[in-house]
């Protein structure tokens, strides 16, 4: 019997068990996948607590449910790989042994590597809404804030979903002309890029979008600290930039076994071949998700394009055969824009967001680098899309490779 061992039950770990179950015999292969936390989130719904868009129970769901049959789900943290031994040491002291690894345990916000970030004023007039907890802190403090300057912040890159800052941003400034208090709040995006975004066109396209709602860029930002007691951000080239509320996007580290288990790189993202997933230094070891180094996006359209090209190449892979595809990079995301709109982008490692429709040429229904009210449409049906069909790994009819089809090549 072979087996193949899963860490991680997040959106990569959920999807590949779901395709490859069916597709790997049972009296062949076993598969085990193994996540602490019992609950299943779905975080790109954590952009909307903070507005009273979204309860806390729209995004979260029992594990077990996305688990097939036929897939064991064991709950205790990962402490430790030891690759040269086939063997994952668990939290409880259980030693697992696999033929084949999957790790798929994404990334988590840090503000402990910071100083100052999660200081006395955490919670109070410091937030984060890349988690749960923090999402719903921040919702509770909005509900009541009379106005003030709010500042929103992004530590380092990479963090998973680069566009979910702006998105807040461009609904917090939907939020508060809807109450009637635009003009008592100035807002600021602190970013640590040399734009709005990080690639040029659609990086220009967004930052017009910040200047148009009158919100202040302050671009080169790399944070030292959180002063507590001014209530400012303040860079190694000493600027500072004061806040009544910070909403801070804290450094993104993949899990600390990874570092422990000396297959990762600084951040501790599991170091692979960009195209293929293999880990550089371990035949039977691959990373999917946000966990990997690639230098994709870290989002679950990513994760989805991904799991599609590792699902055919791992039957390869297994029988001893070259793996026939390549990962392009694909990224799709939804960006909110606030009253109701919302754009799209899609692009890779080599081609950046470009303008034109999506999925069908001249048809779309969605508009590239434009903002429409089908694009938000699109993002609030990614909800049910995500739960219903994403994550039980059912076929989309989405190619897992990006197209040039319905794209406008700028400047040409
Ligand atoms: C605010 C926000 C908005 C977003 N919006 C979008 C969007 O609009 N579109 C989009 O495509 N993406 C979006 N994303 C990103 C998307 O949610 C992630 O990229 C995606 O979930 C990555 O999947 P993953 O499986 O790699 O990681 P995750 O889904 O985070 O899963 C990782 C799993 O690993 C487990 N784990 C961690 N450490 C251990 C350990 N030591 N042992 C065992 N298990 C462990 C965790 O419990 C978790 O279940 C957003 C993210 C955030 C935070």
């Amino acid at each position: 019997m072979n087996h193949l061992l899963v860490l991680g039950g997040g959106t990569a770990g959920t999807m590949v068990v779901n395709r490859l179950r069916p597709l790997l015999p049972r009296d062949e292969w076993s598969i085990t996948v193994v996540d602490p936390r019992g609950e299943h989130h779905y975080q790109p719904g954590y952009l909307f607590i903070p507005f009273d868009g979204y309860e806390p129970d729209d995004v979260v769901k029992p594990t077990e449910h996305f688990i097939p049959e036929g897939v064991e789900l064991l709950t205790s943290p990962v402490d430790k790989v030891v690759p040269e031994s086939n063997e994952v040491h668990l939290g409880d002291g259980k030693v697992l042994t696999y033929d084949q690894l999957v790790i798929a345990t994404g990334t988590t916000p840090r503000p402990d590597q910071t100083e100052g970030m999660d200081g006395s004023e955490w919670g109070k007039s410091v937030f984060t809404f890349y988690t749960l907890d923090g999402a719903i802190a921040l919702r509770d403090k909005l509900r009541t804030w009379e106005g003030g300057r709010l500042v929103v912040h992004i530590t380092e890159m990479p963090i998973k979903c680069p566009v979910a800052p702006l998105e807040f941003t461009f609904l917090a400034d939907s939020f508060f002309k809807e109450r009637g208090m635009r003009d008592r709040v100035e807002i600021t995006y602190v970013t640590p890029l040399d734009g709005a975004f990080t690639k040029p066109i659609a990086s220009k396209h967004l930052g017009g979008m910040l200047e148009e709602r009158k919100i202040e860029l302050e671009t080169d930002f790399y944070i030292e600290r959180v002063d507590n007691e001014q209530k400012a951000v303040v860079s190694f080239d000493e600027r500072e930039v004061p806040f009544d509320i910070l909403v801070t996007i804290p450094l993104n580290m993949g899990a600390d076994f990874v570092a422990k288990s000396g297959i990762g790189d600084e951040l501790n993202y599991v170091r692979v071949d960009q195209g293929t997933f293999l880990s550089t230094k371990f035949d039977n070891i691959f990373a999917i998700g946000d966990a990997s180094d690639i230098p994709a996006s870290k989002a679950g359209s990513v994760a989805h394009f991904a799991v599609d090209v590792f699902a055919e190449n791992f039957l390869h892979h297994i029988r001893g055969e070259e793996m026939p595809m390549r990962f392009d990079g694909h990224a799709n995301c939804f960006i909110e824009s606030g009253g109701g709109k919302g754009l799209l982008i899609d692009f890779n490692y080599d081609t950046e967001p470009l303008p034109g429709k999506y999925p069908l040429p001249a048809v779309g229904p969605f508009s590239l680098l434009e903002e429409t009210e089908m694009n938000h449409f699109g993002k609030l049906m990614f909800k049910w899309i995500y739960w219903n069909a994403l994550l039980p790994g059912r076929d989309l009819p989405l190619p897992a490779l990006m197209s040039m089809a319905g794209k406008e090549e700028v400047g040409k």
